[in-house]
């Protein structure tokens, strides 16, 4: 395949819930041929390459420009081809795909020889997904081998959720982009890995721990989510995720926070900035005398499944527009909430309130 910086990028619109035959075959093959193929899945767009064909998982690297320390997860379609990527999976593992796949959980498990090495980044592990999008459903199974694939984005960049948002980032870089319309959840997969009886969860995600929490049998515990000490969770970055302009994040309890946001903004407006928010439906009278003000809706917080799928989008809007910096407050803290506070954070260059 040719260098990442001149490749020809296609991009093939297909039916989200009946992706063309044709279409998925033409995919699989240029997976199979050592190519990367943009896909939308139930979390965010993933950039697939042959998690067996060591070229083609180091091309994914450099098209995203992404650190090779940075893991890759690895995409099969059932339960069945865990044999492929690993050599035990543990009851606790196997009960959390009986729970959660097809779907937006990650589970890392002990690798398998044919996994190519730098999917794993030096580690000795590989982290597994099964996903439910029937287009990434129907790609891996044209394909005919594990795909890897990390977030179809340059590398710490926020994440891609529509193909336009791929393009922006990797247009000329990447083989083909199948156009399945926006992603599902728009946040990432939520990622654990399971040491004894404790399930360590690496990055929150789209599956809450409270969901989690109660999939577990008794015995089974959640270990306090990423910390330092927990082995094996490269690439879980300070900075992440992050939009071009410079981020502000208020953390603080709601009512709080509104306040707090609307002060940042004004003393924003009165040096002459022209800021960019990102506004709960809550915070939208608080804000609504401001000016100039660019706003990017992210819906109500007491809908945090709405906001986690407007994120992305969201902030890729607010990069393109005529604001100078961008600002955003945190959400409450429960489901849904860890993860897109987890994102906020990362994104963010500034951060007021408690750390
Ligand atoms: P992305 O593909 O950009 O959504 O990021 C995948 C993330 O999954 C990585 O940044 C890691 O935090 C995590 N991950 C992937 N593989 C492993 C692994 N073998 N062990 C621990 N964490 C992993
Ligand atoms: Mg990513």
């Amino acid at each position: 395949m040719s260098p990442h910086r001149n490749r020809r990028t296609r991009v093939v619109r297909v039916d989200r819930d009946h992706p063309s035959p044709a279409a998925m075959a033409d995919a699989g093959a240029v997976i199979r041929a050592g190519g990367l193929v943009a896909f939308p899945t139930e979390t965010v767009y993933g950039l697939g390459a042959n998690a067996l064909d060591e070229e083609a998982v180091h091309s994914v690297f450099s098209a995203k420009e992404r650190d090779a320390g940075d893991p890759l997860i690895v995409h099969i379609s059932s339960v069945d081809s865990l044999v492929l990527v690993t050599d035990s999976a543990s009851p606790t593992a196997l009960l959390l795909f009986q729970r959660f796949a097809p779907g937006p959980l990650t589970v890392v498990l002990p690798r398998a020889a044919p996994v190519a090495p730098p999917v794993s980044a030096g580690l000795p592990t590989v982290a597994v997904r099964i996903p439910s999008h029937p287009v990434a459903r129907a790609l891996i199974e044209a394909a005919g081998v594990p795909i890897a694939a990390p977030s179809a984005n340059r590398f710490m960049r926020t994440s891609a959720t529509t193909a336009a948002h791929v393009l922006e980032d990797l247009d000329g870089r990447i083989d083909l982009v199948l156009d399945g319309g926006p992603a599902d959840a728009g946040i990432e997969s939520t990622v654990v890995s399971i040491e004894g009886k404790t399930v360590f969860i690496l990055r929150a995600g789209a599956i809450t721990a409270e969901e989690i929490a109660t999939a577990l049998p008794a015995g089974v515990t959640i270990g306090s989510p990423v910390t330092g000490s927990v082995a094996g969770s490269p690439g879980m970055l300070e900075r992440h995720y992050a939009p071009r302009k410079s981020l502000t994040l208020v953390r603080a309890p709601s009512s709080l926070g509104r306040a707090a946001l609307a002060r940042e903004l004004s003393t924003a407006i009165a040096a002459g900035q022209t800021p960019g928010v990102l506004v709960l439906d809550e915070d939208a009278a608080t804000l609504s005398g401001l000016a100039p003000l660019i706003r990017g809706h992210l819906g109500p917080e007491s809908d945090l499944g709405r906001v986690a799928s407007r994120l992305y989008t969201a902030m890729r809007d607010l990069d393109r527009s005529q604001a100078t910096e961008l600002f955003a407050r945190s959400v409450p803290p429960g489901g849904l909430g860890a993860a897109i506070n987890d994102r906020l954070t990362r994104a963010a260059a500034r951060i007021i309130g408690p750390e």
